[in-house]
């Protein structure tokens, strides 16, 4: 065993993660040495729709010794009010076919979203595709979209009087740009099936994204699991499901992770995890969960390689 392996396979590690290429605010290089300093043993990029950040993040974390699994995060509609992430790890992304699908959904998206700041601006927000766009290195998505309305100071009164005080992105997007909330756009996408046939057609393993926000829904305090929504993601082949993800507090991250670690091992699912680290607003947890209670070790990983090797 090299000193690489020694440093490298242990510790935790977090396989959810983006830069500048979809919605990160931090570059490839930035995100692998703030993964160095919080000590994790690998990390995996994984950008909507978009793998331009993986080159610079393999070349900076073999410098730092830090593992990079090259991935890749999908939006796919089951049905026009449904929505479920899919993450591809380990796909080859330089395969030019692959590439190409991931260029098309990209710019379904842009079209998307200028319908939404469309829909925004007829609600009374202060939003301008031309400037957003000029920001953003990668695909525009909901985060950016909520944290340019929340930083417009032009925003400030009406969003004083919509939510009692300046809300955080996550609580934008749940009111304003979640299916069937008043700014959102469905748009035309992949269903869960063609995003995990895609994923499998570069040798990629396909993971079901935060099940906790799409599977499980909050009625009260209640936390109310669509199993048979579930059952539906597993008929179309997914080989795994993030389990280690997080919801707002502790208590029901803990639910959420009973639930699924459970559902996991009855449908025979590898367990995934990771933080959905953007790095502003709070779209997700800090890399590597070093603010939360969750941690992902690395023996997830073992079982990813060992699934990608079977396969
Ligand atoms: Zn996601
Ligand atoms: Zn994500």
């Amino acid at each position: 065993m090299t000193t690489f392996d020694k440093l490298s396979k242990s510790g935790n590690i977090d396989l959810h993660t983006h830069t500048i290429y979809s919605d990160g605010a931090l570059t490839p290089k930035e995100l692998v040495e703030k993964a160095k300093e919080a000590g994790l043993g690998a990390i995996s990029i994984s950008d909507h729709e978009n793998t331009n950040g993986i080159d610079e993040a393999l070349r900076v974390g073999k410098k730092l010794k830090v593992e990079i699994i090259p991935a890749v995060e999908i939006t796919t509609y089951p049905t026009p009010e449904k929505e479920h992430h899919i993450l591809g790890y380990f796909v080859d992304y330089k395969d030019k076919k692959f590439q190409k699908e991931l260029e098309k959904i990209r710019e379904i998206r842009e079209e998307k979203s200028k319908k939404v700041i469309k829909n925004l601006n007829d609600l009374g927000f202060q939003i301008n595709f031309g400037d957003l766009k000029s920001m953003v290195s990668g695909t525009i998505v909901a985060p950016h979209i909520a944290w340019s309305v929340i930083n417009d100071m032009e925003n400030k009164e009406k969003l004083k009087e919509d939510f009692g005080e300046i809300p955080n992105t996550g609580e934008f997007i749940r009111k304003y740009l979640i299916p069937g909330a008043p700014a959102y756009e469905k748009r035309k996408a992949m269903t869960p099936k063609e995003a995990i046939d895609l994923i499998h057609s570069v040798g990629g393993v396909a993971v079901l994204a935060h099940p906790c926000w799409t599977i499980a829904k909050k009625e009260g305090n209640e936390l109310v699991f669509d199993d048979k929504e579930f059952e539906e993601v597993v008929k179309v082949g997914i080989d795994g499901v993030e389990v280690l993800a997080h919801r707002e507090t502790q208590e029901d991250t803990k639910k959420c992770v009973d639930h699924f670690s459970t559902l996991a091992k009855k449908c025979k699912l590898v367990v995934t995890g990771g933080s959905d680290f953007h790095g502003f607003g709070s779209a997700g947890k800090d890399l590597g969960y070093t603010d939360f209670y969750l941690k992902v070790p690395y023996s997830i990983l073992d079982d990813l390689k060992k699934l990608k090797n079977d396969q």
